[in-house]
């Protein structure tokens, strides 16, 4: 037991030190390693099956030559007579050699009555013939083993022996014994065949496999070389495809395409960085001036109020943008709940109109709301009240703030399909086409509107709370003025996606 633990102790040691080896740890050799396991197992239960049935079949063809030839002696024995059997035994004997086949007749109560010639092999018990036989009509097979008379010196191996016993009428025994050296030497044959065939396949089957799955890795290396090399600025790398469109090469892919979007994202990441540093330096650069001016100026309580008031101002501004920023932020990465409601969007619009009154009338713009649908209908969507009155918003100001002293803003609801749609309209300085492409993107203003106050945000806020609604936002616009449309699924449509 103690061995046993102690040589188990032993294997585990070299496994381990042999599993530190790089080599022993590669996939290929790991790979092979089971296959080759996997391999010879089932190699040695065919070879298993395929040699008990060999060992059977020889067994009952030797079998079926014994019985043949016991009920043919048997046969002699009643018909001619004990003479007639021991000269039978003889000549039979002899044909087939004495060291070969033994014949033998037995009384009922185990005296020999005939014999061949039996004077080479020691006497065994297994010859006598057992008690219970002369009761059974059926001839019983034994397995045994002689061994040769020789002197002390000779070693003797002895031989195996096929030997069938059975009872004939007259209550004797018939015992015939056969070598079985010829079954023996085929059986060692076909082990010694298959060995062979074993380490030639292992051999063969070690080297290819093992070559096969170090080129089946050859690409999964290429995309661990390409992981490996890509460095802070060198995104633009990609793992070189293969002309085998094989799943190595859709990994390659996929990889590829990854890195495509790590690279857009990083690229836009880098974008909207340069922009929130760059509109941060304008506001805070302008409150510095005034901070530097005044404290440059006259010690006037008046003018540090006015300054005080400046900064105020400007604070503020950056308060709203960097919290306009945090929203588009949230909203775009799904991190805000939105708190869904059934709203009528033709109050929405109803309430910011009258928000907005104040200031289309400072500019002497009219603004209208119009519905395509019959006044009572209503346009119910399933949406966050105060996001969508932001969104609402942003479109009114932005309207009112780009239209000139005199012009028009109407607001439109209707349906389209399973959408419900909002469109401001504006008879004012319209966008221009290059304008158009960008003005959803973070920070962008049209040159032509830098004179107005704005940070740029407004419409990439409405977008962010109009998809997280799953609806759309589109402009066209012209000379004449800007349509903004929003579409927004209507509240059963809604109620059906979800
Ligand atoms: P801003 O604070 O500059 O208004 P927005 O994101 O709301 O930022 O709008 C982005 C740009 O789109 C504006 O700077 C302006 O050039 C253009 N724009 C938006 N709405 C209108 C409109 N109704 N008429 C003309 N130009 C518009």
């Amino acid at each position: 037991m103690e061995i046993t633990q102690q040589i188990y102790n032993r294997l585990k040691t070299w496994l381990h030190i042999l599993l530190r080896v790089p080599f022993f740890r590669t996939t290929p050799f790991r790979l092979t390693f089971m296959y080759l396991g996997v391999f010879s197992s089932i190699s040695a239960i065919v070879f298993g099956v395929v040699y008990i049935s060999l060992v059977l079949h020889l067994q009952n063809l030797k079998d079926t030559v014994l019985l043949n030839s016991a009920q043919e002696y048997a046969a002699i024995y009643k018909q001619n007579g004990l003479l007639m059997l021991k000269n039978g035994f003889q000549r039979e004997a002899t044909s087939q050699g004495t060291d070969r086949a033994f014949f033998q007749l037995f009384s009922a109560n185990g005296n020999t009555l005939a014999s061949s010639d039996m004077s080479q092999w020691q006497s065994s018990d297994e010859l006598t013939p057992d008690k219970s036989l002369s009761e059974s009509n059926q001839p019983i097979f034994h397995l045994i083993r002689l061994h040769k008379k020789t002197s002390e010196n000779e070693h003797n191996h002895g031989s195996n022996f096929r030997l069938i016993s059975m009872t004939i009428d007259s209550g004797d025994v018939i015992q015939i014994g056969q070598s079985i050296e010829l079954e023996e030497s085929t059986l060692n044959e076909y082990q010694e065949i298959f060995s062979i065939a074993l380490v030639i396949m292992v051999a063969c089957g070690g080297f290819f496999g093992f070559f096969l799955a170090r080129k089946a890795m050859m690409g999964v290396k290429r995309v661990t070389d390409t992981a490996t090399s890509i460095g802070r600025n060198d995104l633009g790398i990609r793992v070189p495809l293969s002309d085998q469109g094989n799943d190595i090469n859709e990994l390659a892919q996929a990889f590829n395409g990854m890195l495509e979007r790590i690279e857009i994202l990083l690229g836009e990441f880098q974008q909207v960085t340069d922009n929130v540093a760059h509109e941060l330096r304008t506001p805070i650069t302008r409150i510095r001036g005034i901070a530097e001016t005044t404290l440059k100026g006259n010690d006037d309580l008046g003018e540090y109020k006015e300054m005080a008031a400046s900064i105020i101002d400007g604070c503020d501004d950056l308060i709203e943008m960097i919290s306009t920023m945090l929203e588009i932020a949230k909203t775009d990465s799904g991190s805000v709940e939105l708190q869904l409601v059934p709203l009528d969007l033709n109050d929405l619009i109803e309430e910011a109109v009258d928000l907005f009154a104040p200031m289309a009338e400072d500019k002497g713009i009219t603004i209208q709301f119009k519905t395509s649908l019959s006044p009572m209908h209503q346009v119910m969507v399933n949406g966050d009240r105060r996001r969508l009155q932001r969104v609402i918003s942003n479109l009114l100001d932005n309207a009112i703030k780009y239209t000139p002293y005199g012009g028009m803003v109407t607001l439109t609801t209707g349906m389209n399909g399973q959408y419900a749609a909002v469109m401001v309209t504006d008879t004012g300085t319209g966008i221009d086409h290059h304008d158009i492409p960008h003005i959803f993107e973070r920070f962008y203003r049209a040159d032509k509107s830098r004179s107005t106050a704005g940070s740029g945000l407004g419409l990439s806020l409405a977008e962010s709370i109009v998809n997280a609604h799953h609806g759309r936002i589109s402009v066209e616009s012209s000379a004449q003025g800007s349509i903004f449309t929003l579409s927004l699924p209507l509240k059963h449509a809604s109620q059906l996606n979800s």
